[in-house]
């Protein structure tokens, strides 16, 4: 007796593109997901991709909580094979969903038949079913209108399987059916969470992170890292390009005036990620801002920033408040990461009265006192590449 997993076509997310280059690309990002648990084979047949281990020693639990993380895929099942018998049926049945009923009050049996040759009729099947769970469990009540749990039996061509009420899936569009994106990753809780709202839009990732030694600590990079993994386990892999930045933070510091030092900072890493994008094929950019949560992010800085982008800038956030942002950040395992104490380069030569209501025309005049394209050449030659994930 074996556990598979059942993804109905039905609860898959997108309907509109290609459906079947969509399956076939959400199978292969299941695939690199769950391939170092173990050899299984994929059936896609009646509207339904079952995932089925070939060995026995395979750790299923493991495997349900990867697919719950692959995007593109509304809900799904655990299901039991089982022998095509009544009282195999039976007798697996309540022991197999016992976590589900023991908490439970009410439940329905539903069967469904593909193999009309099999004796019992779908009725039938439910009430012998029923009244097995029913002798394990007697304090449950049946309720066929609005039951906490459904138990489904399908009688297949070779196998009967048994599953309870589905799982949530992650939802979202497969990784890769929409293209490419770079993600400007810091050590906060706002851009982790920017980045898994986009790729669950089905943009496969790349990030870039300015660190600026000795002022931000090996550390830093290192919680980076861990909060991209965590973010990969959703996204599937992630390559992180970390752009040395002390040498603009320095010049910055030294030759502009000390209100505008953040915005010119933020200039400088639009450009240097929409360069270090533009390279990697890469459409278009992420942030992490919410409108006028810092002096950086009031409309004004932004139309600021935005200006020396050469791609859109996809910012999921803008209209978030932080205890939102936080209830992602905690379900998707960033927060406690992103709370760690290292310093960002954002937080160092930080300006005591930042500028709120800068123009264009104010940063491209305190930025004359600045060589932009060398800086951001010499930047770019000061790049670490890193591949985080699976
Ligand atoms: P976060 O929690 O993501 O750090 P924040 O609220 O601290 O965001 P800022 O520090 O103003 O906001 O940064 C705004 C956005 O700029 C971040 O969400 C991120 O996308 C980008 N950013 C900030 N610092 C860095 C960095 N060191 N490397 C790369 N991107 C950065
Ligand atoms: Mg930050």
């Amino acid at each position: 007796m074996k556990e598979i997993i059942l993804i109905k076509n039905g609860e898959l997310a997108l309907k509109g593109l290609n459906r079947a280059t969509f399956e076939d690309i959400l199978i292969k990002n299941i695939r690199k997901r769950i391939k170092p648990l173990g050899e299984f084979e994929y059936r896609k047949e009646q509207s339904t991709v079952s995932v089925i281990p070939a060995t026995d020693d395979i750790d299923m639990d493991e495997v349900a909580e990867r697919i719950g993380r692959v995007f593109g895929i509304a809900r799904y099942s655990r299901a039991l094979q089982v022998p095509k018998s009544m009282a195999e049926i039976c007798k697996c049945a309540p022991k197999y969903l016992e976590d589900q009923l023991r908490f439970a009050k009410t439940f329905k049996v539903e069967a469904k038949r593909s193999d009309k040759k099999f004796p019992l009729t779908s009725p039938e099947i439910s009430a012998e079913v029923g009244g097995a769970i029913l002798s394990e469990f007697p304090y449950l009540k049946v309720d066929v209108r609005n039951p906490e749990i459904i138990v489904t039996i399908e009688i297949r061509e070779k196998f009967a399987f048994i599953r309870g009420n589905q799982l949530k899936g992650a939802g979202g569009l497969p990784t890769g059916t929409a293209g490419k994106s770079t993600v400007l990753i810091s050590g906060g809780i706002d851009s982790p969470v920017a980045a898994y709202m986009m790729a669950k839009r089905g943009l496969v990732l790349n990030a870039v992170h300015f660190a600026s030694p000795p002022y931000t600590s090996p550390q830093s990079e290192d919680k980076v890292f861990r909060l991209l993994k965590q973010v990969a386990a959703y996204s599937g892999s992630i390559t992180l390009f970390t752009v040395g930045f002390t040498e603009i933070q320095e010049e910055i510091r030294d030759n502009c005036p000390e209100d505008m030092f953040t915005l010119v900072m933020r200039r400088f890493m639009m450009r240097i990620a929409s360069a270090i994008a533009e390279k990697e094929d890469s459409k278009a950019l992420i942030t992490g801002e919410s409108l006028g949560q810092v002096a950086s992010q009031t409309l004004p800085a932004i139309a600021c920033t935005d200006a020396v982008a050469t791609m859109p800038v996809f910012r999921p956030l803008i209209g978030n408040d932080k205890d939102e942002i936080i209830t992602v950040s905690r379900k998707i395992g960033t927060f406690d990461i992103s709370i760690e104490p290292f310093e960002d380069c954002c937080t160092v030569f930080t300006p005591k009265h930042p500028k709120t209501k800068p123009t264009v025309q104010m940063l491209e005049e305190v930025e004359k006192n600045l060589d932009i394209d060398a800086l951001a050449q010499r930047a770019l030659e000061n790049t670490k590449v890193t591949v985080v994930g699976f």
